[in-house]
């Protein structure tokens, strides 16, 4: 029997892969180092029990996304919540780009909005960003104009790099991306830990989306959950692609209760740009490039050793981040996750020692 294949697109591809080592120190996935707040857990155990099993959640979600649009001043006709932002990336392409449309990135960015393209059918164009990776908006231009994209990708902060794009810049792209008869989608999973949004150029004749998770900012990554914030015309055509009761009805819980607790997360993404500067701070006395971050990681480039080898010395002395360093653009970076300030003491300890 000759087994069937995937098809081509599929079978090429290298899959998504960040490797799980068990280590005393994880800094590798851009998680919260603190768990949920106090009573968090209680309040959606109490939910839950209640829950009717039997019965499919409720479709449309409407309570969380009414809750989540009134933090934005949006309705629920503006809010589509999904199984992670990555899930609300999939439904986009499916539902706006696709077989015979395409998807534009400037890299180098977060590498699932290419990786979901080419999953959807959607052809990939890809620009490049600045040396000091900020948006090249010459390089937008010519991008759009040229390929005239259905969906144009930003990142801001952008992940790996923890750049964010200023208002200007994102002004000009939207402007771009409008005349040329595409939607824009930013980014900002790590919204939070930034001084400007896209959110605010948000308007039922803007062809702008702006996506964010549960998962960075208010430490929930073990629950999937993100969402889009739109013109209620981009929600009513996901709503058509997105499969029935995809969103269930532990998940829907855990995000109305979250919502419960907004004060207690605001406090925590304050402290976690407080620990970031400290962090930069204490990286500027080694060899070692950083890149300025507007988010809870940092991007960095050891001077004189390789990206492979530091990478495994922090391993050896159980600190996990992330390697970039094969990354296109990033040859020999790592990014490190903000974590506690116990947790960045022993990066930093580490650190020195494989560095010196
Ligand atoms: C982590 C991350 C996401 C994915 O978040 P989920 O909501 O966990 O799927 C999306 N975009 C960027 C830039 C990220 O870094």
């Amino acid at each position: 029997m000759s087994r069937p294949t995937a098809r081509e697109s599929v079978a090429l591809m290298a899959g998504y892969h960040s490797p799980q080592i068990d280590v005393d120190v994880r800094l590798n996935t851009n998680e919260s180092p603190e768990p949920p707040p106090e009573g968090f857990a209680d309040a959606v155990a109490a939910r839950v029990a209640e829950i009717a099993w039997h019965r499919y959640p409720q479709r449309s979600a409407s309570e969380l996304r009414s809750r989540i649009g009134a933090n934005y001043g949006l309705s629920a006709s503006q809010v589509f919540a999904a199984n992670g932002s990555n899930e609300v990336l999939q439904t986009l392409l499916l539902t706006f780009a696709g077989p015979g449309r395409s998807a534009a990135v400037f890299e180098p960015t977060y590498a699932l909005h290419s990786h979901l393209s080419r999953i959807t059918g959607t052809a990939v164009i890809e620009g490049e960003r600045n040396d000091d990776f900020s948006l090249d908006l010459d390089e937008v231009e010519r991008v759009i104009v040229e390929d005239r994209p259905d969906v144009v990708f930003l990142c801001s902060p952008n992940n790996p790099t923890g750049v964010v794009d200023p208002e200007a810049s994102i002004r000009r792209v939207l402007e771009l991306t409008a005349a040329n008869g595409g939607l824009l989608c930013v980014d900002e999973a790590y919204g939070q830990f930034a001084d400007f949004s896209a959110v605010t150029l948000l308007g039922d004749d803007t062809p702008l989306v702006v996506s964010r998770t549960y998962s960075k900012t208010w430490a929930m990554a073990a629950v999937r959950l993100g969402y889009l914030l739109a013109p209620s015309w981009v929600i009513d055509e996901l709503e058509k692609v997105v499969l029935p009761y995809h969103l269930d009805a532990m998940t829907q819980i855990a995000g109305e209760v979250a919502l419960d607790h907004l004060d207690a997360m605001n406090d925590r993404v304050a402290r976690l740009v407080d620990e970031r500067e400290r962090l930069l701070a204490g990286l500027a006395d080694l060899p070692v490039d950083v890149w300025p971050s507007g988010s809870n990681f940092v991007l960095l480039r050891p001077q004189h050793l390789s990206g492979d080898d530091v990478w495994q010395g922090l391993v050896d002395r159980s600190v996990l981040v992330r390697n970039c360093a094969s990354w296109p653009r990033l040859q020999g970076c790592l990014r490190v996750t903000i974590g506690t300030p116990d947790e960045d003491d022993r990066f930093l300890e580490a650190l020195t020692e494989v560095l010196t």
